[in-house]
């Protein structure tokens, strides 16, 4: 049987990984991909992929895709609407969601609704619109497969188990390259610093998020919705060596590890194949070559960030779909140079105190809440 695959964020870290899986497995059929405005990243993948169809969101890049395209038989597509009609098409019945940013809620909620299963790398989504996502997902009948790698760890570590079993989930976080850093010396790193991540290679936005720690924060919120577990029993524990990629502790005391290399080839392929394991040629590891593996609580009062994750969770409603807007804009002006490092989380954390919490049952009111960060913030996501 053919996986039919539509691929979003097919230019990025996640989407050029899961087309190395894919390259391994004839069964993987790349139907469709997108991309925002990366036109030679996607002309290379598209001619050596194949697809029939490919989108991109950006419209003066859309005219030049075409004209790069024009001798193939590939359909090119602009925009939201492109992309949705893209990953809801009869030709696809997997969508693999490495889109970065909130921009991701649209197309994946059209994934759903069509009825296609979602292997979820871009765990804004879930963070911002969790709840939706998740009752969206019941309601087609269809199933959203974690790629996040302590979300699949914890996935892998649950196979045949029942949610009485579990007493906690144990989410371990590296630390980012600012680990045992002090507040007084993040006044001054620069996003070239912040972009050399020790264990991972991946998206710029993702690896600031990881040397603030929001990345673990937002990750704390997709464990929260995905396994349906209270904010109190996510614990988070910092291990440097990035080999243990996550745990679940049971009632019994026992804990389960999952451990891998570095690399997200691993958790693709398990939620494409939906839980099963197949070959992959990824590097193996080696126990006797590894020094140690070591563990810490991790620096909270340095490192705010999971605070105010676990504050959002807690309070729920729209309070995490702000958590998350506040933050996509503070990364992006970090990035851009226009504030110091520090003030990402304090800008999160300012206007999350702002923020008048609402209910967040439909897409309308995240949207609303989204709007009035834009506002608060006077910039938009
Ligand atoms: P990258 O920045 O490497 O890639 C982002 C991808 O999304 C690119 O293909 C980009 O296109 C595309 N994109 C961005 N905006 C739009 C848009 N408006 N419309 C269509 N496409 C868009 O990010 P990563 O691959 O690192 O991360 C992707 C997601 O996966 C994030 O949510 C991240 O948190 C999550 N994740 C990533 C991990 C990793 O190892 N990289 C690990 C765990 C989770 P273009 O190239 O044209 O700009
Ligand atoms: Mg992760």
């Amino acid at each position: 049987m053919k996986r039919k695959i539509s691929l979003l964020g097919a230019t990025g870290s996640i989407g050029q990984q899961t087309l190395a899986v894919a390259a391994e497995h004839p069964d993987i059929d790349i139907v469709s991909m997108g991309c925002h405005s990366d036109v030679a990243a996607m002309e290379t993948a598209a001619r050596r992929v194949q697809p029939q169809t490919v989108n991109v969101y950006r419209p003066s890049a859309y005219r030049e895709m075409c004209e790069r395209l024009a001798d193939t038989n590939i359909q090119v597509t602009a925009g939201m609407d492109g992309m949705k009609a893209m990953v809801a098409d009869d030709a696809v019945d997997m969508v693999v969601s490495g889109i970065s940013g909130m921009i991701g809620i649209e197309p994946t909620l059209a994934a759903l609704t069509a009825g296609k299963d979602i292997a979820l790398a871009n765990k804004e989504t879930l963070v911002a619109a969790g709840d939706i996502v998740l009752a969206t997902a019941r309601c087609n009948g269809v199933i959203i497969y974690p790629v996040d790698s302590e979300h699949s760890a914890i996935f892998q570590c649950l196979h045949g188990r029942t949610d009485e079993e579990i007493e906690s989930l144990i989410l371990t976080a590296s630390g980012g390259p600012f680990r045992c850093w002090t507040a007084k010396m993040l006044e001054h790193v620069t996003p070239e610093q912040a972009l050399r991540h020790p264990n991972w290679s991946m998206g710029p936005k993702i690896t600031v998020d990881s040397a603030t720690l929001m990345n673990k924060g937002l990750e704390i919120i997709e464990a929260a919705k995905l396994f349906n577990m209270p904010e109190e029993r996510i614990e988070v524990l910092v291990h440097p060596q990035s080999i243990i990629h996550s745990m679940v502790r049971f009632r019994d005391g026992a804990i389960m590890a999952q451990l891998g290399p570095g690399t997200m080839t691993g958790p693709i392929q398990y939620a494409i194949y939906r839980g099963v394991r197949h070959p992959l040629s990824m590097k193996r590891l080696d126990f006797a070559a590894m020094a140690k593996l070591t563990f810490e609580t991790p620096d909270t009062k340095t490192f705010p960030a999971l605070h105010l994750a676990r504050t959002a969770l807690r309070t729920g409603g729209t309070m995490p779909a702000v958590l998350n807007a506040a933050n996509e804009i503070a990364v992006a002006r970090f990035l851009a140079g226009r504030i110091a490092f520090p003030e990402i989380v304090a800008t999160v954390e300012r206007v999350m105190a702002a923020h008048r919490v609402g209910s967040a049952e439909t897409l309308t009111d995240i949207m609303d809440a989204v709007r009035w960060v834009e506002e608060e913030l006077g910039e938009k996501v």
